[in-house]
């Protein structure tokens, strides 16, 4: 998937500022930071968005969140508390077709984000 703009990042064709990595996800920082820290936590693997995730796919949830737990306490977020963001599909406002969890915190974040 070449023009998939995550997809570079995790071949090392797009710059990017990688604060983790294993066979299945890789995290780095958002290009346009909403709160002090964002990152971006994604799938190795080309998948559009959680509708996608199949059957073959059921090692992944569970490592998406164990990394965001570790993150979160590497990154001094753990006991202030941050926001885990999944924006799924048009009316999600998915602009990137390539499953993202963002990592907000190190700022009060308000509800409803609108
Ligand atoms: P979405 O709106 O799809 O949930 O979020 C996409 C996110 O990807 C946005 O927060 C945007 O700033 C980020 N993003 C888009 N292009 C790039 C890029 O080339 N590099 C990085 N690091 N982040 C990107
Ligand atoms: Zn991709």
């Amino acid at each position: 998937m070449a023009e998939c703009i995550f997809c570079g990042i995790i071949e090392g064709n797009i710059p990017a500022e990688k604060v983790y990595e294993d066979e299945l996800v890789t995290a780095f920082k958002d290009i346009h930071a909403q709160a002090p820290v964002h990152i971006l936590v994604i799938p190795n693997q080309h998948i559009p968005s959680i509708q996608q995730i199949g059957e073959g796919d059921s090692q992944l949830p569970g490592r998406f969140f164990s990394v965001i737990n570790q993150l979160a306490q590497d990154y001094g977020l753990a006991e202030r508390g941050y926001r885990i963001v999944n924006n799924c599909g048009e009316d999600g406002g998915q602009t990137v077709h390539h499953i993202h969890f963002h990592l907000l915190g190190a700022r009060h974040l308000t509800w409803p984000p609108g």
